[in-house]
């Protein structure tokens, strides 16, 4: 890996037998400088306990392959809610199994965990923010890692709350650990929620009045299925969607995201991943013309 080479990666699995090692492997074969991955799976709490993961052959690899590992991303799995404490099993599960995740990120040498802020079923977006930073320091009150919690901007779906810079600030403004918290900039949320995500330095300006690009830690690179403002969070392939190549890729190479970590998470083809193909484009910087069509 050179120096000078941009971060760019994707989701990859964790998937049996081989789990970590597994995931180093597959971000390696997209000649991935970074990665995302899920600590078991996306949609339950159910976990692997570590020692079964074949971590320490992972991290090996990792090292000699030159990822920089305070750069790789863990994402929280969707179902913690922790805005909502209108069901307060539902509340405290919720921050059992968030806590159990920083713990496992640590463990598998990551720094940066993803967290969507959640959804508050009809109890206010006030409320809700309240609800997640109280939860978030009592996690962080007894947690300790130094893992950061990068909270996912939204694109405005149902209750979600976070779609909004203002939002999230209010969240990190809220917090007794500003120092543990930042965010995931995710392109298809925030056009979806409204964002002219053409105007690049426009979106890192207002970011930086907002929030402070110091708490920028992940950038999710998708296309969008939907028109700007749509609050839908479909992801598209580079290219394929209303935010299109050229936009996508001023992201990747924008000076000041030079250090962040940019994801993608766009839809596998025919069930195979295009992360090979869309990192190769976005690395040279130029679009490959019905490159999805080979698939
Ligand atoms: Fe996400
Ligand atoms: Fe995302
Ligand atoms: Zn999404």
């Amino acid at each position: 890996m050179k120096n000078e080479d941009i971060l760019i990666g994707s989701h990859c699995g964790m998937a049996a037998p081989d789990f970590y090692l597994g995931t180093v492997k597959e971000a390696l074969s997209y000649e991935a400088t970074t990665f995302m991955f899920y600590t078991g799976a996306p949609q339950n709490g159910y976990r692997k306990p570590l020692n079964e993961l074949k971590i320490e052959e992972g991290y090996d690899l990792l090292k000699k392959s030159g990822i920089d590992e305070t750069k790789i991303v863990v994402h929280a799995p969707y179902i913690i809610n922790l805005a909502n404490r209108s069901k307060p099993e539902l509340y405290e599960g919720s921050k059992e199994i968030f806590l159990n995740e920083i713990k496992r990120t640590s463990g598998m040498h990551a720094s940066i965990i993803v967290l969507h802020p959640g959804a508050h079923v009809g109890q206010g977006s006030d409320e809700a923010i309240k609800a997640l930073i109280e939860a978030l320091d009592e996690i962080f009150d007894v947690d300790g890692t130094n893992v950061k919690v990068a909270i996912e901007t939204m694109a405005g779906k149902g209750t979600e709350i976070g779609i909004t810079f203002e939002q999230v600030h209010q969240i990190i403004e809220g917090s007794r650990h500003k120092d543990r918290l930042g965010v995931c900039l995710d392109t298809c949320h925030i056009n979806d929620a409204g964002y002219d995500v053409h105007d690049v330095d426009g979106v890192l300006k207002k970011f930086d009045e907002i929030i402070g690009l110091d708490y920028l830690l992940v950038v999710h690179l998708n296309d969008s299925k939907n028109e700007r403002g749509a609050h839908k969070d479909r992801h598209e392939n580079l290219g394929y969607g209303s935010i299109g190549f050229k936009t996508l890729n001023a992201y990747v190479h924008h000076p000041l995201l030079v250090k962040v970590p940019k994801i993608l998470e766009t839809p596998y083809i025919n069930d195979k991943p295009p992360y090979k193909e869309e990192i190769k484009m976005l690395r040279a910087g130029t679009f490959v013309e019905g490159w999805k069509e080979a698939f």
